[in-house]
């Protein structure tokens, strides 16, 4: 459960599957412009989703970024909630986590399926050879 270790953040009890806090500051503009690994990406969303601290932190610079996008669009009528759409992204980069997973457990399972259909294949041939001999 994360609530645990969210009792004991004041301690800063730094665990080794725990990001810290400086860590995942560092990952902030790396999370926003799209530029964190798979990993990094999940381990950045626990992160923040148990420290309020990052959370806070990760919001101040996606506003910022979002604000700088909107006036780049010059779309001076659109309004935006913008702690909603973070939510939504960070919402959407669970999605992509997930979705990035499951992709490679499939190739894992279609690489497994492939080397035993290989094998099997090469039993039939040698069982062959030794008919024909
Ligand atoms: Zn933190």
């Amino acid at each position: 459960m994360k609530f645990s270790w969210l009792t004991e953040k004041t301690g800063q009890s730094e665990r080794r599957d725990v990001m810290n806090c400086r860590t995942a500051e560092g990952m902030v503009n790396g999370y926003i412009n799209h530029e964190l690994s798979l990993k990094e990406l999940e381990e950045f969303l626990d992160h923040i989703q148990t420290c309020s601290s990052c959370y806070d932190e990760l919001e101040t610079y996606f506003i910022v970024h979002e604000a700088m996008q909107q006036l780049d669009d010059n779309d001076s009528g659109s309004v935006m909630d913008f702690k909603r759409l973070l939510e939504q992204d960070i919402r959407k980069s669970r999605r992509y986590i997930r979705k990035k997973k499951l992709g490679r457990f499939s190739v894992g399972v279609l690489l497994c399926i492939l080397i035993v259909a290989l094998a099997a294949f090469m039993v039939y041939v040698v069982m062959q050879m030794i008919r024909i001999i």
